[in-house]
């Protein structure tokens, strides 16, 4: 961090805010181009790395995906142009946005790598124009808002970007999952460079807070804008109203803080789908009944309404009475679940093996209960012939049911299970209709708060996972991100 430049023009240098990714998880950061976008704002990629690395890789490359380069370094320069090019024809700036950009080797394992980082080179507060004083506002929207280039350093990029040279080239660097360069989404199992770029140039242009999302201290008491938008939804306290403790707090408030501002708020209706939900009714229910916040599986038919409905029936194949589904069900597991709804528990086999197993035995879908504690999470995995819909409860949840389920006959319970929709609620969305934040239990420093939920659907760019049906859209009825960048000014 560096001193003001004088009492009412302050600056602060940033470090680029690192994302990591695990195999399909996925945090990178932003970047320009060398070359100028032609549209409503001008971006400049500055290729800060050396000759014949990153950028000036001369390895020969085949054209893939309409990129037309020859070499590994010109491919991936094309495939920033591109993210370059999506963005400068959304945003409008009279001021040229510099990113400084390359290649370099991050950390990496066999199974999971640092894609990339990035964030605003430097902040700005108290700028010509600032629409908030004593705030702090990203490079890049301060030369926008200002109307000229607000940098300490003429020339100096407004955002930085890494992004990892030795991702999927090495056995120790996620092999086999390497950046697609193509520039046509058509990615298959690598990880689509063009989206990652624009997620993290996002990051650049301000979707990230400054303020300490472990302590919730601002830098030289000041807020960022961003926090000026993060309401904590039960509270109805934004971010900037908040004491250090309040905000550290709900920044691990597990669906507790949501984006307050108008322009997002206004398109989530035309984005976000209708909430996937597991309710529970029948009369063995008791007080379990009513309806869960479930996860969605990645796999099987996404759920529908009318709902599939039937008795919730538990699959108990260990000697402590759970039930894992791993291998085909025996006879009475059969019997169970056959025509019903199947309780399984989470472990030892992946999702798909346990639908692929309930399903065999004639089970109408598939409800996994968490097998520790946490929040509502996702099924990831992929199989065609998954023909029922499958959902994910929390532990705790697993355990009511269970519960409910202890007096029940070889085929009925009593307790009747609908997997279906909640039209009432849109998916990652508060009652209120804002959209949720991304605030785990457990925070995720750099990913907490600068992040929309995981819960929304259909998926969003700025959650922070790279997830496989995204686009390379950024506005609506696809995308909420620029709705938020336009919230902040842009
Ligand atoms: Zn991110």
């Amino acid at each position: 961090m560096e001193a003001a430049e004088s009492s009412r023009l302050q600056r602060v240098a940033l470090r680029a805010a690192g994302l990591v990714a695990a195999m399909a998880t996925a945090c990178a950061l932003a970047l320009g181009a060398s070359a100028p976008a032609r549209a409503a704002a001008t971006i400049v990629i500055v290729n800060l790395n050396a000759p014949g690395e990153g950028f000036n890789d001369p390895t020969p490359a085949a054209p893939v995906g309409g990129n037309t380069g020859t070499t590994l370094g010109q491919q991936r320069l094309n495939a920033f142009q591109a993210a370059a090019d999506i963005w400068g024809a959304t945003l409008t700036s009279s001021v040229p946005i510099r990113i400084g950009a390359s290649f370099v080797p991050l950390a990496c394992t066999a199974t999971s790598a640092v894609l990339g980082s990035a964030g605003a080179n430097e902040i700005w507060s108290d700028f010509p124009n600032a629409p908030r004083p004593a705030t702090w506002y990203p490079g890049a929207l301060a030369s926008k808002l200002a109307g000229e280039d607000i940098t300490s350093t003429p020339g100096a990029p407004h955002i930085n970007a890494r992004f990892n040279s030795r991702l999927g080239l090495f056995p120790d660097c996620l092999p086999g999952s390497g950046f697609y360069l193509g520039l046509d989404n058509n990615f298959g199992s690598q990880i689509d460079l063009v989206t990652v770029l624009l997620h993290e140039f996002a990051h650049g242009l301000g979707f990230q807070t400054f303020t300490d999302d472990a302590t919730g201290a601002e830098i030289q008491g000041m807020p960022s804008i961003w926090d000026y938008y993060l309401l904590n939804n039960r509270t109805g306290k934004l971010w900037v109203e908040m004491t250090d403790a309040e905000r550290a707090a709900s920044a691990v408030t597990w669906r507790g803080l949501s984006w307050n501002g108008p322009i997002v708020t206004a398109a989530v209706p035309q984005v976000l789908a209708p909430a996937s939900n597991l309710a529970i009714g029948g009369a063995a229910a008791g007080t379990a009944a009513g309806n869960y916040p479930v996860g969605d599986a990645s796999f099987g038919p996404p759920l529908s309404n009318p709902p599939v409905a039937g008795q919730l029936m538990p699959v108990v194949d260990q000697a402590d009475g759970t039930g894992l589904a791993c291998a085909p069900l025996s006879a009475p597991n059969a019997l169970a679940v056959h025509g019903n709804i199947a309780l399984v528990d989470r472990g030892t086999c992946g999702f798909v093996t346990k639908a692929l197993n309930v399903q065999a035995a004639g089970a109408l879908g598939m409800v996994v209960a968490d097998n520790q504690p946490g929040d509502v999470a996702g099924m990831s995995g992929n199989d065609p012939t998954i023909t029922i819909p499958s959902v994910r409860i929390t532990q705790a949840d697993g355990a009511t049911l269970k519960a409910a389920l202890q007096r029940r006959s070889r085929t009925q319970s009593g307790v009747v299970a609908s997997l279906g929709l909640d039209t009432t609620h849109l998916a990652g969305a508060d009652s209120a209709g804002r959209i949720l934040m991304y605030t785990p239990t457990t925070l995720s420093p750099g990913s907490s708060v600068s992040h929309y939920t995981t819960e929304a659907k259909p998926d969003q760019l700025m959650e922070p996972a790279i997830n496989s049906d995204l686009t390379h859209q950024v506005t609506p009825p696809r995308d909420l991100t620029f709705p938020l960048l336009r919230d902040l000014g842009w």
